[in-house]
């Protein structure tokens, strides 16, 4: 251990914990540098209809792709940004990247639905959120139907009061709100019910212990809560068809997840979308595809 003293108060720190320390400043350096470089790409995992099989959206989720460390995964940086306020920056691109793609898709006849994108807990009280995201939407001239965006329980129950007067502009503008890692945090079901949301997804942590029976009725008590509060569920991070067995006998109308696909660049989502079409195409041979 070395000892510093700092005012009247000793720090103590081994070398670990310097070397963690190293380590966050490296990559807040690496995120400032990435920022200005383009480092930050989305990638799109799709959500799809548990009964069809169909895309019924897909989840915008970050890349950092550096030429140096090669890619660093979401769970490392994205808490150092939140620290430093980095993911206001990283977000905004997120969000503007997500927009570009979507509208594109649109445009080529390829998708008509919703793009989800994580909100951070800082974009969220930014006094000027919804004018920043007016911008983007204008900037990429994506009608905000088009967008929903996710955000977690911490975010909303630090200040409930605030929390529900910022939904509340973001949902009259037609963008859908989903709570993200449901049942992870301490949601009060009393607000719950005041929020405007749309969705609630539940967390993979409950998919991935529903082999078990108080697994199961957990996420059944889930998919029951929602439901009597209106509202869609989204089972996250499915990956077997046991799962997907289960979770359909519960009423869970939508999956995300390994099992139909992992997060694809934008290159490959374009293909899933193809191979989408085709299917639809082969399914209705007497609807005329007109274009
Ligand atoms: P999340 O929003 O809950 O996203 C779901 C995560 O689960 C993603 O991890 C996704 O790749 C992973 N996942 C989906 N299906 C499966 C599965 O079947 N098996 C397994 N093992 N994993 C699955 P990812 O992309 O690493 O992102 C982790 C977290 O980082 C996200 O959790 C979200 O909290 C955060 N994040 C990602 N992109 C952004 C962003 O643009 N902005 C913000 N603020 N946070 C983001
Ligand atoms: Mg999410
Ligand atoms: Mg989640
Ligand atoms: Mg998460």
């Amino acid at each position: 251990y070395h000892a510093k003293q700092k005012g009247n108060h000793y720090l103590f720190f081994n070398d670990s914990m310097n070397e963690q320390a190293v380590k966050r400043l490296q990559i807040e350096n690496l995120m400032r540098y990435g920022l200005k470089e383009d480092h930050f790409v989305v990638y799109y995992q799709p959500k799809m209809d548990i009964k069809t099989g169909e895309l019924v959206g897909m989840e915008a989720l970050v890349r950092f792709i550096t030429p140096k460390k090669g890619i660093i995964s979401p769970g490392v940086f994205i808490p150092i940004a939140e620290e430093t306020g980095q993911i206001i920056e990283i977000g905004e691109v997120v969000l503007d990247k997500a927009c570009k793609d979507v509208k594109n898709w649109i445009d080529q006849d390829l998708f008509n639905g919703r793009v989800a994108v994580n909100l951070s807990a800082k974009q969220f009280s930014l006094p000027d959120l919804t004018t920043r995201i007016d911008v983007i939407l204008q900037k990429n001239q994506l009608p905000s139907y088009f967008l929903e965006l996710e955000i977690t329980e911490g975010t909303v129950m630090d200040d409930p009061q605030e929390a529900i007067a910022i939904m509340r502009s973001l949902s009259a503008r037609g963008i859908h709100l989903a709570i993200d890692d449901f049942g992870t945090g301490y949601s009060s079901l009393a607000y719950l019910k005041q929020f405007p949301l749309n969705t609630l997804k539940v967390d993979k942590a409950f998919v991935d212990d529903m082999n078990t029976d108080r697994g199961r009725n957990m996420v059944d008590s889930i998919v029951t809560i929602a439901h009597n509060l209106d509202l869609h569920v989204v089972a996250e991070g499915v990956e077997q068809a046991e799962q997907l067995v289960l979770l359909e006998e519960l009423n869970c109308q939508t999956i995300q997840g390994y099992y139909y696909s992992k997060p694809l660049s934008p290159e490959e989502f374009s293909e899933f979308l193809r191979g989408q079409k085709q299917r639809q195409r082969k399914e209705q041979p007497n609807l005329k595809v007109v274009n």
